[in-house]
């Protein structure tokens, strides 16, 4: 029997009993949204930015959260208290709750809460060191105009549609572009690339998620003196880069080295990116909000 503690609607809960109705349209419509957190050394790592990302996703598809940001944010400290977290991963789901079997929201009358404290392993422990092969998914990334990336919902099939090819491919991860062409985004994390030491990852608004990771490798970055370009750019200036990495909060941040069988660079973690992946871990092992 697990010894995991859920949170779940104002209970904390063994996992066994952490369930939710099937008429939930978290369930039946992907109505929802939700965050994924690290803890690292003890602390919760951008706190504030991952519940504020949240409410702004529950503010733009109109869900009520039934709590405050404050209230949130302790069920976040307690679930890892309560499981003893001091490196993990923890999910905080806002579900649209329970309704009746048609689509239309009013008749959820209160939105579900719950909270997973836990782990995730997304790519393989070499890959980070020796680079990742990806390939381009003939899938692409939901236009801006129609269900915004930005939103972190519960609806990610539009990323597990090209997972699904990075799979066939036989490669841990597939990049996504816009509905222009433009290179968008990952299925789960930020794209960046290295050209004559410059720093480029697309801009928000060509329909990706605003990665809290991305926002911190891009400040990192800066102190350590690298211009950073949030600018449009397609496939071959991935193919042309003399570095790729991604980033997220699950991933960390891991090298690229095969985009579509083209071998990045010299087919090794560049020096940028080794350089802003240690950054990245040390800032990340030594801020963040205490948990105990
Ligand atoms: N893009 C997508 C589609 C994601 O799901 C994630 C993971 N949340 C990211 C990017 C990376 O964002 P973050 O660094 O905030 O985890």
């Amino acid at each position: 029997m697990s010894q995991r503690i859920i949170y779940l609607d104002g209970n904390y809960v063994r996992e066994e009993e952490a369930k939710i109705s099937v008429f939930d349209h978290g369930v039946l419509y992907g109505d929802g949204v939700f965050e994924g957190i690290r803890v690292y050394n003890g602390r919760v790592f951008k706190c504030e930015e991952h519940i504020n990302r949240l409410y702004n996703a529950a503010k733009a598809i109109m869900l009520e959260i039934p709590m405050s940001k404050e209230e949130m944010t302790e069920v976040l400290l307690e679930t890892c208290r309560r499981n003893q977290i001091k490196d993990g991963y923890v999910r905080l789901v806002v579900t649209r709750g329970k309704g009746d079997l048609g689509l239309n929201p009013v008749s959820c009358k209160v939105a579900s809460v719950f909270c997973i404290a836990g782990s995730i392993t997304l790519y393989p422990d070499e890959m980070y060191i020796k680079g990742m092969p990806i390939i381009t998914a003939v899938q692409r990334r939901n236009k801006a105009t129609i269900v915004d990336p930005q939103i972190k919902s519960l609806n990610y099939l539009n990323n597990i549609l090209a997972k699904i090819e990075a799979n066939r491919a036989g490669v841990p991860e597939a990049l996504m572009l816009n509905h222009d062409g433009v290179v968008a985004e990952c299925t789960g994390d930020n794209i960046f690339i290295v050209k004559d030491n410059v720093i480029y990852t697309p801009p928000i608004y060509i329909g990706i998620l605003d990665g809290i990771t991305r926002n911190t490798v891009i400040e990192l970055a800066k102190e350590l003196g690298y211009e950073v370009k949030e600018s449009e750019f397609t496939l071959f200036n991935v193919y042309s880069a003399d570095e790729c990495f991604l980033t997220g909060t699950a991933a960390e941040a891991i090298p690229v080295t095969n985009v579509d069988g083209r071998i990045i660079g010299n087919g090794e973690a560049g020096p940028v990116t080794t350089r802003l992946l240690e950054a990245f871990k040390a800032y990340a092992n030594n801020n963040g909000r205490d948990i105990y």
